[in-house]
């Protein structure tokens, strides 16, 4: 072999090791040494239920199973029922102070540290279950609710909707407004005021007390949910009758609160999953209370005889009368009270006309018709 041709074997052999190493470094630059590990977050969620309640607990339990399994476990929500870690009117402060991540409640249970946020609950006469939704996501609502909740410290979510609620179950008959002078009932939020305007005593009971405190007579009525909620409690056991509608809560959302800081801190995806989780676990609640409340009812009336009554049309015009009178007084007492107030009645007034064909529907149902089994 020649030189030049020996130079040229060299420098074939050259030109193969020189390919294949730049191939070599080619790859390394997309393959990264070792793939960097996304943080997981193992967080803390305290309520004001007592644990796997139905409807109210479970639905803190649905959100977070669809956190831990949409994330594939990046985000481990441990639920905690009420007094487990914290008692049930102080899971604000703890999610407030940072000590637990998030919370899950009603905003009216807040309503003494933000006097606004107690409207994000419900208005006496005011919004369905369905037209609450849509405030909250095309009304203003969502926004208004995140400035009320970072006065608290607070990302705010809706997370559940106990849909129309009942009137409560009194021991004694409702016949005139008067009934209501010195009747010490069970009644939270704007409902509970307009009961005090009406001359009741009014307390608030988390649900964990609430048998006992009709049973032993502490109180002489009190509301708090629907058939498929009060069935699970007991109520029936020691109250006389059972009255609707619940005027006070039409419907009623709840509230899912978020350590501001602690969110802030969160990827997008995992703030996005946690969105969706409770815009989700919101609509499996509404779902699931329609279903529990049809067979609870039925389970009330056909084995336990309670008596279900509606309330006289004169109370309830009375009870319209004080209602108006007792939120124009308190929304004007602060401006977010006032915005989020107006926020919703116009939302209310607007809803009113639309809902005459839903109305007109559910009378012809209930009256006409009368399908075969
Ligand atoms: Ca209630």
């Amino acid at each position: 072999m020649g030189n030049f041709l020996k130079k040229k074997n060299n420098r074939r052999s050259f030109l193969k090791k020189t390919a294949l190493l730049s191939t070599a470094a080619a790859f390394s630059t997309f393959i990264p040494k070792k793939i960097k590990a996304a943080k997981t977050y193992n967080w803390k969620m305290v309520t004001t239920w007592p644990k796997n309640f139905p409807g109210l607990g479970t639905c803190a339990e649905i959100f977070a199973k669809m956190v831990n399994e949409g994330s594939d476990g990046k985000m481990n929500i441990t639920v905690f029922g009420s007094g487990e870690i914290v008692p049930a009117f102080e899971a604000m402060d703890a999610v407030s102070s940072g000590a637990i991540e998030m919370g899950h409640g009603g905003p009216y249970y807040w309503k003494g540290k933000v006097a606004a946020a107690q409207y994000l609950s419900a208005i006496p006469f005011g919004l369905t279950p369905q037209e609450q939704n849509s405030w909250f996501e095309k009304g203003g609502g969502q926004e208004i609710a995140d400035k009320i909740y970072e006065k608290m410290g607070c990302k705010f979510f809706v997370c559940g909707n106990t849909g129309p609620q009942m009137g409560g179950w009194y021991n004694k008959e409702i016949k005139t407004i008067e009934d209501y002078q010195g009747l010490k009932m069970r009644a939270p939020g704007l409902g509970g005021e307009v009961i005090k305007a009406a001359g009741g005593t009014v307390v608030n009971i988390h649900g964990g007390e609430l048998l006992t405190s009709i049973q032993s007579g502490a109180i002489d009525a009190l509301e708090w949910v629907g058939p498929y909620n009060d069935l699970a409690f007991g109520i029936h056991k020691a109250a006389k009758y059972y009255y609707y509608p619940g005027w006070h809560e039409p419907a009623a959302i709840l509230d899912c609160f978020i350590n501001l800081k602690k969110w802030n801190s969160l990827p997008n995806n995992l703030k996005k999953i946690i969105a969706l989780s409770a815009k989700a676990a919101t609509q499996q609640m509404t779902n699931e209370m329609i279903a529990g409340n049809n067979m609870a009812l039925k389970t009330l009336l056909n084995k336990h005889g309670v008596k279900v009554k509606p309330f006289p049309d004169e109370v309830l015009k009375k009870l319209a009368i004080l209602s108006n009178k007792v939120l124009n007084k308190l929304s004007s007492s602060d401006e977010l009270s006032k915005k989020v107030y107006k926020s919703i009645i116009k939302f209310r007034n607007d809803s009113i006309k639309r809902s005459e064909n839903q109305k007109k529907f559910l009378e012809t149902r209930m009256k006409y018709v009368n399908y075969e089994k």
